[in-house]
């Protein structure tokens, strides 16, 4: 037996005086290590993204188009659960490829697996989450991404056609995927296309994909009222903190009436969507113009000098704004930067007089190229 050794305290010989301060000390150190280890263990912290309410609708942060190791991920389910809800993003859904298993020796082929696995950890975070899988057939016509599914099983078809229309029947959401990933030949508009439209099967496209962004599905989802979507597609760990301006994951803003499941299937079918991809926001003129007034405030003005007026911008979203001048007054250029505030010269304006700054908003595009014209009233000047 191995002897158990203990000290005794009063074998010690330290004053009283030292004896209290060493104690506090000891108490100090125990919460200091406490505190430590509580920040190492649990506490998973989740950094949100600013894009501000609109009257009537929520905005959530919603990635519909990732992969795990069920088909060619990198991941198990429940990180990619994990890593939305730390990024700040309110909805997923994991979208496996029906047809591409290239891990099946090790992974077998279970097409509602992955998301099965996922869905206790998407309730604990209370993150909105659906289920979701990816149609891959050759390109052309492409790849289909179907929605808030209710039998993956279903989708595994002979034919093409009929994958896209189990999914349809099963009142899913569907869309085509990254449409000019192959080029523009590859990813033209065919009759397969036109059947899938006029049976009402095709609700949307991605008009970004990654980084990548398709000019051809942006000027299609305008032409034919189909809803404009940006998703990741990712198949590797995100190892992204946080989501900001100059870094962030490719999603799609989706105006909801509450934060729900429904709501957001809902919103998508009703096409009340704005995508985030790099630098630029690109939504219908109907949804980008209510997301910019909602985030940008012109303050009233203060006089700067003697005969010169300025404003103060606030910009409370997360994307920098990059405005063009096409009216009179104001700088030939703004930049406002996200989740911040400027102050601009607007000239000598008479005390008493409104004035209006009129822009183009470069980066908000509301078609191919075409960036969203605004006008932002300033009160009158202050007398000087
Ligand atoms: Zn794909
Ligand atoms: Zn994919």
């Amino acid at each position: 037996m191995r002897a158990v050794l203990r000290r005794n305290p009063r074998n010690l010989s330290v004053s009283p005086r030292k004896d209290r301060l060493m104690k506090k000390l000891g108490t100090s150190l125990v919460l200091v290590v406490l505190l430590l280890l509580g920040r190492a263990i649990g506490q998973e912290v989740r950094q949100e993204i600013h894009f501000p309410d609109m009257p009537g609708y929520r905005t959530l942060k919603v990635d519909m188009h990732m992969h795990t190791v069920f088909s060619d991920g990198l991941v198990w389910p429940t990180v990619r659960v994990d890593e939305a809800w730390r990024q700040g993003l309110d909805a997923i859904a994991i979208t496996d490829h029906i047809e591409y298993q290239p891990h099946k020796a090790d992974v077998p082929t279970q097409h509602a697996r992955s998301h099965d696995l996922a869905a206790a950890q998407a309730k604990e975070k209370n993150l909105l989450y659906f289920r979701g899988s990816e149609i891959t057939r050759d390109t052309p016509p492409g790849h289909f991404n179907g929605v808030f599914l209710k039998d993956q099983k279903a989708l595994d078809t002979k034919e093409f056609v009929d994958a896209v229309k189990a999914a349809a029947e099963q009142g899913a959401f569907v869309f085509w995927n990254h449409q000019g990933w192959k080029g523009e030949e590859a990813g033209r508009w065919l009759d397969v296309h036109t059947k899938l439209f006029e049976s009402k099967w095709l609700h949307g496209m991605e008009v970004c994909n990654g980084d990548s962004y398709y000019p051809s599905a942006h000027k299609w989802c305008l032409e034919k009222n189909l809803t404009l979507l940006g998703n990741s597609d990712i198949h590797e760990p995100d190892l992204l903190k946080r989501n900001t301006a100059a870094e962030h994951r490719t999603m799609t803003l989706v105006f909801a009436k509450e934060r729900s499941v429904d709501s957001l299937k809902e919103a998508l079918m009703a096409g009340r969507t704005v995508v985030w991809c790099k630098d630029q926001l690109i939504g219908r003129q109907e949804w980008l113009e209510p997301l910019f007034k909602a985030s940008v405030e012109v303050k009233p003005p203060h006089q700067g000098s003697k005969d010169a007026v300025w404003v103060e911008i606030v910009n409370r979203c997360e994307a920098d704004l990059q405005l063009e001048r096409v009216g009179k007054v104001g700088p030939a250029t703004i930049k406002l930067p996200a989740l911040s505030s400027i102050v601009v010269k607007i000239g000598t304006a008479k005390p008493g007089e409104p004035q209006q700054l009129s822009y183009t908003v470069k980066n908000l595009l509301v078609a191919p190229g075409t960036g969203l014209k605004v006008t932002l009233p300033i009160a009158a000047a202050p007398a000087k």
